[in-house]
């Protein structure tokens, strides 16, 4: 009969750490080649994360990022019409349909949409974003103390 042979599963810290940094740094280069990917303004704008010091200034990012989506999304014709108005599909994750139209309203249905608020439907794209942003913030403000 064969014998089972003893697997040692157990992982020293260290290595554990490791990979954990290896995968860290991945998503962290996965988020930053999304934002090449993207319009040339918005994605002017999103690399502007990198001029953040701290939580204010990640905060006045977000907002300005914000704006600079709303404002430079082109309506879609073929969604928009004097009965609904300006609209399209938002321009990071693609998305936009709901039950009667196509596209958000713009500029207010994808600023919703971006902020994730009234129940819209979140932009997981724009969360990858913020989530980039906080981390460069944590690893600068980390590094500096
Ligand atoms: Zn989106």
């Amino acid at each position: 009969m064969r014998s089972k042979a003893k697997i040692n599963y157990a992982v020293s810290e260290k290595a554990m750490r490791e990979k954990i940094d290896e995968l860290r740094h991945d998503l962290e280069r996965a988020r930053d080649d999304m934002i090449d990917i993207m319009p040339e303004k918005i994605s002017e704008q999103l690399k502007k994360y990198l001029l953040c010091n701290n939580h204010d200034d990640r905060l006045q990012w977000w907002y300005e990022s914000l704006k600079v989506i709303t404002d430079s999304t082109v309506p879609d014709p073929e969604f928009s019409n004097s009965w609904t108005g300006k609209r399209a599909n938002c321009p990071l994750c693609h998305g936009g349909n709901n039950w009667h139209y196509n596209g958000f309203s713009l500029p207010e249905g994808l600023r919703r949409h971006l902020e994730g608020n009234s129940g819209a439907h979140a932009c997981h794209i724009l969360k990858h974003m913020d989530e980039l942003s906080f981390d460069y913030v944590e690893r600068r403000q980390s590094e500096a103390a």
